[in-house]
């Protein structure tokens, strides 16, 4: 039985993450953690589920929320997970993070932790998603410069960074197919006399509106012809069992970073 702490047990994808926990047979829900300050702190985080009471009360306290569990999946901000991060670092315990915006200085700061502790990362823990990633690498490979490379994603209103963190994983799958340097060609934002369009440049553009779930579409278009592949997700469940299933892949591996593809052996 892999015994499970949830961060941002409250949250959109912290809720159904405790749902799938507590609904999984070889699993089991052994913490919950949220803002000290949550109004739900103190309640049973099966009750606030309508699932009954699971006698895991939510924590606003990461030491107590976390000292029976042996993985830690964190879907919360930048700055909560790499706390979280390294109480695992020091405890001994695995994390799945699938929070998002992380800058370059927390990204190496992760990668320093991962020495100590096993880690699942990824912007995007759908099934569906992490089969794009694999297929628009291919594409890339096979669709010379003369395509022309454009990224669109939409996401809900509420959604704090852009461009997703999946739309920029798409994107580092394209430039390493490509063999190159994905700074050097990412295009975020057109607006007035911007000139034609540079050769290479691969765009990343962001919607944000109402209560979209996440959608992105990789094209590459041609002269006469384009291809598009996209990738909709209509709840967030599939986030949920993504990470459900990276918790039950990583409980017995070693120290280091691993993402989806490892997870699905992609
Ligand atoms: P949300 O705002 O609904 O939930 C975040 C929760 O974290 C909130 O309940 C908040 O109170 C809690 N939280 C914040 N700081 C905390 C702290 N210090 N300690 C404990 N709890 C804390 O947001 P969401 O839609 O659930 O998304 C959360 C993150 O997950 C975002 O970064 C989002 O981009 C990312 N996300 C990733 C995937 C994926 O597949 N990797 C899918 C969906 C969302």
């Amino acid at each position: 039985m892999i015994k499970i702490g949830v961060v941002g047990a409250a949250g959109r994808m912290g809720s159904l993450i405790c749902k799938g926990v507590i609904n999984s047979p070889d699993m089991k829900l052994s913490g919950a953690l949220e803002r000290a300050e949550h109004p739900n702190i103190g309640k049973d985080v099966g009750e606030i589920l309508g699932l009954g009471a699971q006698g895991v009360r939510i924590e606003g306290n990461y030491t107590d929320a976390f000292k029976d569990c042996s993985v830690i999946i964190d879907f919360s901000s930048p700055e909560a997970t790499l706390t979280h991060l390294a109480f695992s670092a020091e405890t001994g315990k695995t994390m799945v993070i699938g929070t998002t915006g992380f800058s370059s200085e927390e990204k190496a700061k992760i990668e320093s932790l991962s020495k100590k502790v096993p880690i699942v990362m990824a912007p995007n823990m759908s099934v569906g998603v992490n089969v794009m990633f694999k297929v628009a690498g291919i594409l890339a490979k096979l669709l010379d410069d003369s395509y022309d490379i454009e990224i669109i994603e939409a996401h809900h209103k509420h959604k704090k960074d852009a461009p997703s963190g999946t739309a920029k994983g798409i994107a580092e799958e394209v430039a390493k197919a490509k063999g190159i340097n994905l700074k050097d060609c990412a295009r975020y934002e057109r607006y007035g006399m911007i000139g034609e369009r540079p050769k290479g440049e691969i765009g990343i553009q962001t919607i944000r509106a109402g209560d979209i779930v996440g959608e992105h579409t990789l094209m590459f278009v041609g002269t006469g012809e384009r291809i598009e592949l996209s990738h909709k997700a209509t709840t967030r469940e599939n986030f949920a069992n993504g990470a459900i299933k990276a918790a039950k892949w990583v409980a017995d591996k070693k120290p280091g970073i691993y993402n989806m593809k490892d997870v699905l052996g992609l």
